[in-house]
């Protein structure tokens, strides 16, 4: 028998810690949460993102577009025809934005590691089932950025999608240089900026494999190109990119600008 005060005091503290493991509001829509969970996010807000749909796409890097004419008679984009994408193919959840960017946004910055479980919910209904795979690389983070958040979240997405879909998860490529944020920066100067960013690293793991590789967000892609750039050097057979979700310049209509905190790309 513990004294009277001393059950209180555990009782209190361990009522406190339940609260901070499941805050009782949803950080969407503010709703009280009715049940205990460790997502603090409610059933609705987690049902909101959608599939990205789109009438007209690029049939390589599934880029929508508003109509077919940035598309050539194959049905491919400017950016794939030119060889700037060296990814064989890309595929995505929902568009960048909404709820879905929300969620990303708790994850990454908010640092809500729970997260991870329905975002993979979601980045496992986007896996190509018509492909086959042999490794998972996440898209690897730089050591400082890391050090500043704590976890990376394409790892966090890559191994969810991993049990789910009983693939290996390989870090099969490391990110040499602190590249300086992608936010404001053109299209040529972005792919300048992290060309020379990743190199790889556990050459055997991806060497004559198909591998796919996993991220947060497609902007641009010039990360996961620099990316899959590096893991053909290590001689990758095949890399598809997986991401939950990417920019989709239909949404408005002026040129795209993308977030301050630089999404996917880092
Ligand atoms: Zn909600
Ligand atoms: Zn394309």
């Amino acid at each position: 028998m513990l004294p009277a005060g001393l059950e209180r005091r555990l009782i209190g503290g361990a009522s406190r810690l339940l609260l901070h493991l499941f805050p009782d509001e949803c950080r969407l829509c503010g709703t009280p949460l009715r049940e205990l969970s460790r997502v603090p996010v409610c059933r609705d807000c987690l049902r909101l993102p959608a599939p990205l749909e789109a009438e007209y796409f690029c049939l390589r890097c599934r880029t929508p577009f508003l109509n077919r004419f940035p598309l050539d008679q194959e049905g491919v984009c400017a950016l794939c025809r030119s060889g700037a994408q060296a990814f064989d193919a890309a595929y995505s959840f929902g568009a960048y934005d909404g709820a879905l960017r929300e969620l990303i946004h708790l994850f990454k910055y908010g640092r809500i590691r729970t997260l991870a479980k329905p975002l993979g919910d979601y980045l496992v209904s986007a896996f190509p089932l018509d492909q086959r795979f042999d490794v998972i690389v996440p898209m690897p983070l730089h050591w400082r950025r890391l050090w500043q958040r704590g976890f990376n979240q394409a790892a966090l997405l890559a191994r969810e999608l991993s049990r789910r879909r009983g693939l290996p998860v390989v870090q099969a490529v490391k990110r040499r240089r602190f590249t300086a944020p992608q936010a404001g920066l053109t299209h040529a100067a972005r792919r300048r900026n992290v060309s020379a960013a990743f190199v790889p690293r556990r050459q055997a793991a991806v060497q004559g494999k198909r591998v796919l590789l996993v991220d947060d967000v497609l902007t641009t892609g010039a990360t996961a190109s620099a990316c899959s750039r590096a893991l053909k050097r290590a001689g990758a057979r095949y890399v598809a990119v997986l991401a939950l979700a990417r920019a989709d310049r239909r949404l408005n209509a002026a040129p795209y600008r993308p977030p301050l905190e630089s999404s996917g790309e880092a």
